[in-house]
């Protein structure tokens, strides 16, 4: 490495000691930082509109003369400054809260000034809070008619000294950088080099080249990204797996069980390092002249009580194709709430258990692999198999039984919570892993139900969530996709109302004539806390009033997260017995309640929930044939949670829903986004450089399948720069 790039940052013209200090502070210790650290913004001085035609809503530059000054202390002892700044054409106030300095600063400079934010609407006049600001005047030989750059920065390091810095290490050292591309893949895409791209972004000429530089330096950014899910990828592809007989058991064949029983375990142990395992005779020591010849798919069929659509025929497709392979197996299935993803992992745990091999299913929730426990019984205990539930709320007793049924292998397929992979658990024989809703559980827990089994047990990983496409190539980018675009048939979509509180009473007039009709209804109360307790009480307090007041002749029940588990499952049991009418609950409701004849859902203060959580919500009615409801009653104030209420109106699409949430919270926020020290991305925008996202998915996933390890000369920095960042996220996971 050049060592003109490793000069200290204090040697840059205007850092010195005492500017130096601050950028160390953020992480920049010398030149290469300092041409690295790219514009969080910028600022177009070309064309400073006058400010009598600054306007509310918008996101101005302006330039003029400090006017007067005048700071007051409200209660709290908070100080807000407020100055007048002024041009030939009008003026506009600049206020600032708690940052008294700012009044020196300003009666230090000369008084001119440009200053930029956002517009509002004033009493006399109009006004922008916490103006970014700098002082003009001074002649420090800035040409001011240009795009300026606005680095994200600390207190006490102020933008001209950036700039200055930014600009003496491009023209002394760029020469330096070496462009870590090579330069057939740049003219393939289309893409500047990273000298040109880095000067240009430090100081545009105009926008079209600062665009073209962000385009440059995305795509790399990308391209790491890619390259690290598509190794990731690669690697597991080379990895042992089980291949499941699928073709015979499609083709009814019998088919050639081993019996691992008879080996020692320690022969086993063996296998298991070579990566590959051996089936076991289950089920079939018993009934296997009877079962075996019964063709795989019509056992599907026959054990569901419905026809599957076709979107659920074409992912269980794709599932036995990966299990027929000898991989391990790691698939997504992303289907929206009630899709019907339950049905699809039943019928691929029937083909594990029929290849010999035992299963577990990971639910997030007790609720939720009790729920899931129950169907998947329905559809595999007619079949001969044995299923059990492992979750922490059982009996000493009989979690026991239900280890040692695993454990023996006498039961095939294991349902349960993270109990499942608590210590004390072992298969016998796992060869297949169902985890639903992925987003409740990080990847390591992934890897610990996955290591409980032989050798590498193939994976099918279930989301409710839909994830935007964006997300899913980032953040599961080494997984592969199945998604189940369908829902069942005869499902009427859900109509959803916004509502006001104050429309109350028509409300549950509606819904006491729905109640009549026979129908049942969820109350969701408002989340007033992220404390269980504090949502408890809020549960509390609604279910007493709807009790009480509106639905005193209806039979009323209450579920929330701090009820002992019994009293839990009493609650949800008479609900769908229907011998309660309306659930007043907590957001435990939220994953995996299905009680077809709830057809309304209200939820209270809707607007203090994200976008995703309420889809999920809703997706708890419209699961029967009759027309389903869903109110959401508040009164939103701000922008985003207006956005949020009206998209919920507007579709049931969970995908439109997780674009549109994508978009309101960025991607930092999203649900599953937790554990993604890889999403740092620092030059590319997830939404707005979406496109450039794929491209650089396509390239990337050609240059791993003709160079798997990056070996080749050309990708020798490449590779390098995929070192570095993954010690780096070696090094956030550990601390
Ligand atoms: P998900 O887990 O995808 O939200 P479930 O698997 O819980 O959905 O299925 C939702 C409901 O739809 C269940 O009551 C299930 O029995 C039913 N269901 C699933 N697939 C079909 C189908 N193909 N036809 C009719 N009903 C179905
Ligand atoms: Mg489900």
């Amino acid at each position: 490495m050049a060592s003109g790039l490793n000069t200290e940052v204090q040697f840059l013209k205007g850092v010195g000691p005492r500017y130096a200090k601050f950028y160390n502070k953020i992480g920049i210790f010398t030149v290469e930082d300092v041409l690295l650290n790219l514009p969080r913004r910028y600022q177009d001085r070309r064309n400073i509109p006058p400010i009598s035609e600054a306007k509310p809503g918008q996101m101005v530059t302006v330039k003029g003369t400090i006017r007067r000054i005048e700071s007051r202390t409200v209660s709290g002892g908070r100080v807000i400054l407020k100055a007048i700044l002024e041009d030939r054409s009008g003026a506009i106030t600049l206020t600032w809260f708690n940052q008294p300095w700012v009044r020196k600063q300003l009666e230090d400079s000369s008084g001119e000034i440009i200053a930029f934010g956002t517009v509002k609407a004033g009493q006399y006049l109009d006004e922008i809070a916490s103006p970014e600001w700098e002082s003009l005047g001074e002649d420090d030989g800035e040409e001011f008619a240009k795009i300026f750059p606005i680095y994200p920065l600390t207190e006490g390091l102020p933008q001209k000294v950036a700039r200055a810095a930014a600009k003496a290490a491009i023209e002394t050292y760029l020469g330096f950088m070496v462009d870590p591309l090579p330069s057939g893949l740049l003219k393939s895409q289309n893409l500047r080099d990273l000298k040109w791209s880095l000067r240009q972004i430090h100081m545009p000429d105009d926008e079209a080249s600062q665009k073209l530089a962000h385009k440059r330096l995305a795509f790399e950014e990308f391209l790491y990204l890619q390259l690290e899910l598509a190794m990731r990828r690669a690697q597991t592809k080379q990895e042992m797996g089980i291949a499941f007989p699928i073709e015979d058991l499609i083709a009814g064949k019998e088919i050639e069980l081993q019996h691992a029983l008879e080996q020692e375990p320690s022969s086993r142990k063996e296998k298991v390092t070579k990566g590959v395992s051996q089936p076991q005779d289950l089920f079939f020591s018993v009934e296997s002249e009877r079962r075996s010849g019964v063709p795989l798919w019509n056992q599907v069929h026959e054990m569901l009580p419905f026809e599957l659509t076709k979107a659920q025929r074409r992912v269980i497709g794709e599932v036995f194709d990966d299990m027929a392979r000898p991989f391990p197996m790691n698939r997504l299935v992303q289907g929206d709430v009630g899709a019907g993803k339950t049905a699809v992992a039943a019928a691929c745990m029937l083909a594990a258990v029929r290849s010999g091999y035992q299963c577990a299913m990971m639910a997030p929730t007790e609720i939720l692999a009790e729920q899931h426990g129950k169907s998947i019984r329905k559809f595999l205990e007619p079949l001969g198999i044995r299923v059990e539930l492992l979750i922490g709320k059982q009996g000493a007793k009989e979690r026991k039984l239900a280890g040692e049924a695993v454990a023996n292998g006498s039961a095939q397929v294991a349902v349960g919570t993270h109990a499942l992979i608590q210590e004390g658990v072992e298969f016998q024989n796992l060869g297949f892993v169902v985890v639903d809703e992925q987003h409740r559980f990080g990847v390591l827990q992934r890897k610990a139900l996955r290591d409980k089994g032989i050798g590498n047990p193939d994976v099918l990983v279930m989301t409710a969530t839909p994830i935007p496409r964006t997300l899913t190539m980032t953040l599961y980018g080494d997984l592969d996709v199945s998604i189940i675009d369908e829902l069942p048939p005869g499902r009427k979509p859900i109509k959803t109302h916004a509502k006001k509180p104050f429309e109350r009473e028509g409300i549950y007039r509606s819904l006491r004539e729905l109640l009549n009709q026979g129908r049942q209804a969820y109350f969701v109360c408002p989340m007033v806390s992220e404390s269980e307790k504090m949502m408890a009480a809020a549960a509390e307090e609604l279910y007493d009033t709807l009790r009480m007041q509106a639905f005193a002749e209806y039979r009323v029940g209450l579920l929330h997260g701090q009820m002992k588990a019994a009293d839990k499952d009493v609650v949800m049991e008479s609900f769908r017995k229907h011998e309660l009418d309306i659930l007043v609950a907590t957001t435990v409701i939220e994953v995996g309640v299905d009680v077809p004849n709830a057809s309304v859902m209200v939820i209270e203060d809707a607007n203090r929930f994200g976008l995703s959580q309420l889809h999920q919500l809703r997706g708890r009615v419209g699961r029967g044939d009759t027309q389903s409801y869903c109110i959401l009653v508040s009164d939103p104030k701000s922008e985003d949670a207006m956005k949020r209420i009206e998209v919920m109106t507007q579709t049931t699409d969970g995908f439109v829903i997780a674009e549109e949430d994508l978009k309101i919270r960025g991607p930092g926020n999203m649900a599953g986004t937790e554990q993604s020290g890889q999403l740092d991305l620092k030059v590319a925008d997830m939404v707005r450089d979406a496109a450039l996202l794929e491209v650089a998915r396509g390239v990337a996933m050609k240059i791993v399948s003709s160079d798997p390890l990056l070996e080749g000369k050309e990708w020798e920095m490449v590779h390098q720069k995929l070192k570095q960042k993954r010690s780096d996220v070696a090094l956030i996971t550990i601390s």
